[in-house]
C-alpha cells in the first residue's frame, strides 16, 4: 500500500460509512454492509466507482434500471429515483456518457421534470440521445412478464451498454415473484426489468446493484447473509404465501447496500468524484432539495406515502446532509491530504492497514 491506495482506502470507508448512517436504529444498513463488505473485501463505493473508471469511455451507453412502485398507492417511490437522475448528470461530467434510465411507465414524469434540473435534455428516443451532448434517455419497461424477454430484445438492438446500474429497482424471488419490503405482493405493480438486468449479465456487461432490504436487483449476491439476517427474506417468510422470501433472485458482480439506496448512490458518485479528481461530480445539496421537490411534484412518494419530499422517511434536511458531508470529505482529501508529509509516511510504516485490509479479502 502507499499513500495514495491510503488515502483512497480511507476516503472510501468514509463513504461507505456516510452511506451507513442508522438514524432508524433497527440496523438493517449495518447487517447488510456486513454481508456486502465481506463479499468486497474493500469500500464498496470505492470499488464500484473504480470499475467504472476502468469500463467507461467518452460516448458510452450506460443503462440505469430504477422505480419501485409503492402500496397502497399504486405510485412510485422517491429512492431511487433521485439518485438516478443525479447519477445521470455524473455519468455525462465524468465520462461524457450517454445515461439511459429504464422504469416503469408510472416513473416517467417525474424523469422528464427532473432532467431539468440536473441539466440534461431528455429523449425517449435512443438515437437521439446519442447524437445529441448533454441528454440521457428514458425507456418505460413493461411490467408483463411474457414481453420482458421481447423488450429487452429489441433494446439491445438498438443500442448496446457499456454498463448497467440499478438503484432501488424491483427484484422478483426464485419463484418470480415481486415483493414489497414486508413481504406483500406486488408483482403486478412492477416492471419486469430484471429481466435485462440478467440478459445484460449474461453478455458479460459491467453490472453495479444498489438496494437496501434484499428484494431489489442484484442482492442474491449476499444470498446466504440476507437469508439468515433479514426479516421476510427466508423461504415462507414473506406475506404473500408464495412459500418463497423477499430476497430478489438476480446477482451482480458490485453490490452497494446502504440505509436507503439513493445514499448508496451518493457514496459512489462521491467516490467518482474522487478519483477523476473533479468534485463537480458530486452534485451540490441545493440540487439534491431540488430534485426531490420536483420528484415530489411530479407524484413520487415518500416511503411513508407522504407526498411531500422525502426518501425513506428522510426530509431534505436529512438528505442534503448526507450529501454535504459526503462532498466536504472528499473535497478535503483532494486538496489536502497530500499536503500531510508528516503522517501519511510514517502511518504507512506502521502496516496498520496492510493488515485491516487482508482482514476484509474474502476468504
Ligand atoms: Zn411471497
Amino acid at each position: 500500500m502507499d499513500r495514495n491506495e491510503l488515502e483512497k482506502y480511507n476516503v472510501g470507508e468514509n463513504l461507505d460509512a456516510l452511506m451507513t448512517l442508522d438514524p432508524r436504529g433497527y440496523g438493517v444498513c449495518r447487517i447488510l454492509y456486513a454481508g456486502s463488505r465481506a463479499h468486497t473485501g474493500a469500500p464498496l463505493t470505492m470499488a464500484a466507482a473504480e470499475a467504472l473508471c476502468g469500463e467507461l469511455k467518452e460516448n458510452d451507453p450506460v443503462f440505469i434500471l430504477t422505480g419501485f412502485v409503492l402500496l397502497p398507492h399504486r405510485v412510485p417511490e422517491m429512492d431511487g429515483m433521485v439518485s438516478s437522475m443525479l447519477l445521470c448528470r455524473a455519468l455525462v461530467l465524468a465520462f461524457n456518457a450517454k445515461p439511459i434510465i429504464i422504469c416503469p411507465e408510472d416513473s416517467l414524469e417525474a424523469v422528464e421534470k427532473c432532467a431539468n434540473v440536473v441539466g440534461l435534455h431528455i429523449y425517449r428516443d435512443v438515437r437521439t440521445v446519442m447524437e445529441l451532448p448533454l441528454s440521457m434517455g428514458v425507456i418505460p419497461f413493461t411490467k408483463d412478464a411474457k414481453e420482458a424477454e421481447a423488450q429487452s430484445e429489441a433494446i439491445l438492438s438498438q443500442v448496446m451498454p457499456k454498463a448497467v446500474i440499478s438503484i432501488e429497482a424491483p427484484g422478483a424471488n426464485a419463484l418470480g415473484v415481486y415483493h414489497n419490503a414486508v413481504g406483500k405482493d406486488v408483482t403486478e405493480l412492477e416492471a419486469k426489468a430484471d429481466v435485462l438486468w440478467k440478459r445484460l449479465r449474461a453478455m458479460g456487461v459491467l453490472n453495479i446493484a444498489i438496494g437496501d432490504l434484499g428484494n431489489e436487483i442484484g442482492m442474491d449476491a449476499i444470498k446466504e447473509h440476507i437469508l439468515r439476517y433479514i426479516p421476510f427474506a427466508a423461504p415462507g417468510e414473506c406475506a404473500c404465501g408464495c412459500g418463497g422470501g423477499i430476497l430478489a433472485d438476480t446477482e451482480t458482480d458490485h453490490i452497494i447496500t446502504a440505509t436507503c439506496s439513493d445514499w448508496g448512490c451518493y457514496g459512489m458518485m462521491a467516490a467518482l468524484a474522487y478519483l477523476k479528481q473533479n468534485m463537480d461530480i458530486l452534485h451540490r445539496e441545493e440540487m439534491e432539495a431540488e430534485v426531490m421537490r420536483v420528484a415530489a411534484r411530479s407524484g413520487m412518494i415518500d416511503m411513508t406515502g407522504s407526498l411531500l419530499p422525502g426518501i425513506d422517511g428522510f426530509n431534505t434536511r436529512m438528505n442534503t446532509g448526507v450529501v454535504s458531508m459526503m462532498r466536504q470529505c472528499t473535497a478535503y482529501a483532494l486538496r489536502y491530504s497530500h499536503n500531510s508529509d508528516h503522517w501519511f509516511g510514517p502511518v504507512l510504516e506502521k502496516g496498520f492497514f496492510e493488515a485491516a485490509e487482508r482482514g476484509t479479502q474474502r476468504g
